[in-house]
């Protein structure tokens, strides 16, 4: 049975180098119901990183039209560069029944939560601690020193922002930390609110001749 729905936006935000990107990949590939939103970025490509798999990176004017067209859901600066959320694929997304997943920061989050309060879920993930995250994110060594010293210094302000969140994932043990994401993810999407085809189909429940 084809089963008509009404689309879900999952915020996963947390500060840099905490695992969110590692968690989104994996949630967004397995799930085929499940759309990951692929920001536009004035920063610069890190390695391994490709344009419009990862980002679409765009050039500062390119931003300000976006912005000025009403192209982007929302956007902010964070860490020294702009980052938004393309408004299009997120509502052809969501008008079939199609759940989309954000990678963003707090201020991000609190703007989409504000627009759709009933049809987001906002995880936030924690690092075990913040010696962690900084080996992590030296570790990801995707990053110039000065850039990772910058992350750290802003990870606090980042995580001044936990209660603002619905859940929240300690990023200690990866996969005990996806099992979590996975149990989140379906459990809201299967809210009742969410299944707009349980009324009809429980109308046909009724008129059914046994
Ligand atoms: P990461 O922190 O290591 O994942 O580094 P990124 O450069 O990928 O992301 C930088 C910050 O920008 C993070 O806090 C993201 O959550 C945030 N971010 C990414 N895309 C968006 C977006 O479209 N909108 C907003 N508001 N924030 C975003
Ligand atoms: P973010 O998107 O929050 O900046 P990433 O997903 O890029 O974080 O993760 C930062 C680094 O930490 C990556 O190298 C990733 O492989 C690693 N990482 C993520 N989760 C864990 C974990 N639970 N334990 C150890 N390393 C982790
Ligand atoms: P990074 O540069 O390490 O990829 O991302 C830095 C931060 O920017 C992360 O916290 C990430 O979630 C956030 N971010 C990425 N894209 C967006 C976006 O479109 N909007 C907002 N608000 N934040 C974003």
């Amino acid at each position: 049975m084809d089963k008509l729905r009404r689309g879900l936006m999952m915020i996963v935000a947390a500060p840099s180098g905490a695992g969110k990107t590692s968690l989104c990949r994996r949630l967004v590939s397995d799930h085929a119901d499940l759309d990951l939103s692929i920001s536009v970025t004035t920063r610069g490509v890190r390695p391994g990183e490709k344009d419009g798999r990862d980002y679409h990176f765009i050039k500062q004017e390119e931003m300000d039209k976006l912005i000025a067209d009403k192209a982007l859901l929302e956007y902010a600066s964070v860490h020294d560069a702009m980052y938004g959320s393309p408004r299009d694929p997120v509502e052809k997304a969501l008008s079939h029944g199609r759940n989309v997943l954000f990678d963003i920061d707090w201020q991000g989050a609190q703007r989409i939560s504000a627009r759709a309060p009933g049809d987001v879920v906002r995880v936030f993930i924690l690092p075990p601690s913040m010696a962690e995250l900084n080996r992590r994110l030296v570790a990801r060594a995707q990053d110039d020193d000065d850039v990772i010293q910058r992350r750290i210094s802003r990870a606090k302000n980042e995580i001044s922002h936990w209660a603002e969140y619905d859940y929240i994932i300690l990023n200690d043990d990866f996969d005990r930390s996806y099992a979590e994401l996975v149990h989140i993810y379906h459990a809201e999407a299967s809210r009742r609110a969410r299944g707009l085809w349980i009324s009809p189909f429980v109308d046909e429940l009724m008129a059914e001749k046994i």
